[in-house]
């Protein structure tokens, strides 16, 4: 498949030439539109809102298209018209011939309907785009050219309908046929994403049929060509029916590939069941329905649960919890009845696939996903020498010669389709699962919002607490390896020691500053000036710590008899606290002073989440208070963790050791993985931080 990058349509490629003729008003209802209002290309619209007021009907901008001439010159070459093809919302389709006799579609934009800029540039960006589409499952581009009263996009025919004139005709499909619509269409969205391509109009009145019966997927005119995979589109496009949710919600987080997969969800229900999932009369109840993904499978219709599980999770309201294409074409539901083809009766009566046995319809299956580029064998993508040795040996086994009533392995390999069954169901679901972790994973970060901090002046200081988030997050990375590698020998786990911990907190900053208990039972009070009174539980002495730009945050000690007149206050204010603490606030941790404890230790910034309180004190520990009353520690480089339940029992941990277990001793029902990640996140927000020219919070 090549994959050459998108070319940009020279203006002067779509040359001039004169045409008057007038077309007789004909006035179709456009086909999807009978399903669901059709919102497409709503600056189309606005264009339209500016011709003279239309008299009873609205009229559509196809309406606007002259019948172009029957013999259309363009450099050089002569085309005949043929007979009128159909008519979008923007466009009139006509067959058209060229002088060898080879026929095409010429899907005619009236210029009138191009008036502003904005519309010029999206049909060039319609045409750029599918100009530089090739695959089997895409109606291929031929050519543009203009004369005055008309854009002619030349394009391969499709002679034979639209799967939505199909579903029309037969109201519903089986299911054989719908896994051969699907595995196509796949291919084709599979193309187009790896060129970063989302179409954003996936929908029954967008795919065709060629002469063979095989699918294309046309009406680029909403597509949107990504930069790169991380790029975010924000336009709310599509139609209504196949919108997807992040589309209707995230106008300010946007979104990306996976509209498209939505979309392929909603046609596979609606393939099925005969109409789409989230259908109603008025457009605003659709989007309602959408956003709370309210739908339902009839009970009188036999969907398969395998079906149901395949459009359940492709309706997935978080885009990051919907499979990806290939992970779509490894569901169970593949591995029912597939038909070699589609034949032309199906467009009138439904087929009876009786015929079909499990190896026949095997073969068809791989036979499908290979015309579709869905094989590592037919895609673009690097390949991979494994997988192609595989699929070579699979495409024997479809070329046996004795019949399968003949060859003894005929009910062994049903039984192995039993077991292969089952293996990929559990395969589904352990996809299923991690997709639903990723996606929690991504919120969580997302929301992983500061709400207040104590704003630190010094860049010093600033790229000392970034270090030690550095150093600390190494730590628990190094963790993950060994564990990894299956742990490490007793000899060589690191020694363990409690930390210093926070016991207590009041913030009080928009007042004085925030206040802490250690569990040396040291009182501090971090002033809202950035200075720090620390004060001594054992002795009559205090820390004074303020901060300067050459060596972060410098110490001064004193006995509480000889302290310095200006610091009274400071002393007055710790006393307030000391005693607040002491009479409001219960301790969080039973943990002491230990022997080893020999620095006396002080916070260097605290970070209110909306998820937790972050603590980094002065000796690398950091300390992460959860909203559910479970806190942790990360102390000695993140290679001791530390858990305080919320009856203040308090144990350490090499954090290699708990992630090996996975869970915590005595607390398996907590997610241990989430609070890691969450903490890890923490960490690696404010690694980031090492200017006071950036936003704290
Ligand atoms: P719009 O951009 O206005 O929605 P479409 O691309 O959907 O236009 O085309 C309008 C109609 O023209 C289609 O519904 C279909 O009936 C017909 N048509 C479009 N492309 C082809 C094609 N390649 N072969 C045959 N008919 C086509």
């Amino acid at each position: 498949m090549s994959a050459a990058p998108l070319q940009i349509v020279n203006e002067r490629q779509l040359n001039t030439r004169t045409n008057n003729v007038y077309t007789p008003t004909k006035y179709t209802v456009g086909k999807e539109n009978l399903q669901h209002t059709s919102n497409k290309r709503p600056d189309h619209h606005h264009d339209q809102h500016k011709q003279p007021a239309p008299k009873k009907k609205k009229e559509k901008l196809s309406a606007l298209c002259k019948t172009p001439p029957s013999l259309i010159k363009t450099r050089g070459r002569d085309y005949r018209r043929g007979h009128f093809l159909g008519e979008g919302g923007f466009a009139r389709c006509f067959q058209i011939k060229d002088d060898s006799g080879k026929i095409f579609a010429a899907k005619t934009v009236a210029k009138i309907s191009i008036k502003s800029e904005k519309t010029r540039k999206k049909l060039l960006s319609e045409i750029q785009i599918h100009k530089s589409m090739r695959h089997f499952n895409i109606v291929q581009f031929v050519d543009c050219f203009e004369d005055d009263t008309n854009v002619y996009i030349l394009l391969e025919i499709c002679p034979n309908g639209s799967l939505m004139d199909l579903l029309k005709a037969r109201r519903v499909l089986t299911e054989p046929e719908v896994r051969f619509f699907t595995t196509q269409i796949i291919g084709a969205v599979k193309y187009m994403h790896s060129r970063r391509v989302i179409h954003r109009d996936l929908k029954l009145g967008n795919i065709f049929f060629d002469s063979n019966y095989n699918l294309k997927i046309g009406d680029f005119g909403l597509a949107a060509v990504l930069a790169n995979d991380r790029e975010r589109k924000f336009t709310v496009c599509g139609t209504p029916n196949y919108i997807a949710p992040e589309v209707l919600t995230g106008k300010h987080t946007g979104h990306s590939y996976e509209v498209d997969i939505w979309s392929c969800g909603v046609m596979i229900y609606a393939l099925l069941v005969g109409k789409p999932p989230f259908q109603a009369k008025e457009v605003n109840i659709i989007y309602e329905r959408i956003k709370a993904g309210d739908y339902a499978f009839p009970k009188d219709k036999s969907i398969s649960p395998d079906a149901m599980v395949l459009i359940e999770d492709i309706l997935s309201i978080d885009p990051l919890e919907r499979p990806s294409l290939d992970e779509i074409m490894d569901y169970v539901w593949f591995r029912g009845l597939f038909p070699p083809r589609i034949d032309p009766q199906t467009l009138s009566s439904g087929p009876n696939y009786d015929y079909l046995d499990m190896a026949q319809s095997q073969a068809n299956f791989k036979a499908c996903m290979t015309r579709s580029g869905l094989t590592s064998a037919s895609s673009s993508s690097t390949k991979d020498p494994i997988k192609l040795v595989k699929n070579d040996l699979e495409q024997e086994r479809s070329r046996t010669i004795l019949p399968q009533s003949l060859s003894p392995g005929g009910t062994k390999n049903k039984y192995q389709e039993v077991v292969d069954l089952d293996a990929q169901k559990k395969l589904n679901d352990l996809a299923r699962e991690a997709r639903i972790r990723r996606a929690q994973q991504a919120t969580l970060k997302r929301d992983l919002v500061a709400t207040s901090t104590n704003a630190i002046k010094s860049e010093i200081s600033l790229r000392i607490l970034a270090s030690e988030c550095h150093l600390t997050l190494n730590g628990i990375l190094e963790a993950e390896a060994q564990k990894r590698m299956g742990g490490l020998p007793k000899s060589r786990l690191p020694k363990l020691k409690n930390p210093i911990v926070v016991t207590k907190w009041v913030d009080y900053s928009n007042k004085h500053g925030f206040s802490y208990q250690l569990s040396t039972d040291d009182i501090g009070v971090l002033f809202n000036n950035g200075t720090t009174v620390l004060r001594l539980a054992d002795a009559e002495e205090f820390w004074y710590i303020s901060y300067d730009d050459r060596e972060g945050w410098v110490a001064s000690h004193y006995n509480l008899t000889d302290k310095p007149q200006e610091l009274a206050r400071h002393l007055e204010v710790v006393d307030f606290f000391s005693k607040y603490m002491k009479a409001n606030l219960s301790r969080i941790s039973t943990f002491v002073r230990e022997e080893y404890h020999k620095d006396d230790v002080f916070l260097r910034r605290y970070t209110r989440y909306k998820q937790y309180v972050m603590f980094e004190l002065s000796d690398g520990t950091f300390q992460f208070n959860f909203k559910d009353h479970h806190k942790f520690a990360i102390s000695e480089g993140g290679s001791l963790i530390t858990y305080i339940s919320p009856d203040r029992e308090s144990s350490t941990y090499p954090t290699v050791e708990l992630l090996k277990a996975g869970e915590l001793p005595e607390h398996p029902d907590i997610d241990l993985s989430d609070k890691i990640f969450m903490m890890k996140e923490g960490l690696k927000q404010k690694a980031a931080i090492v200017s006071t020219a950036q936003p704290q919070i």
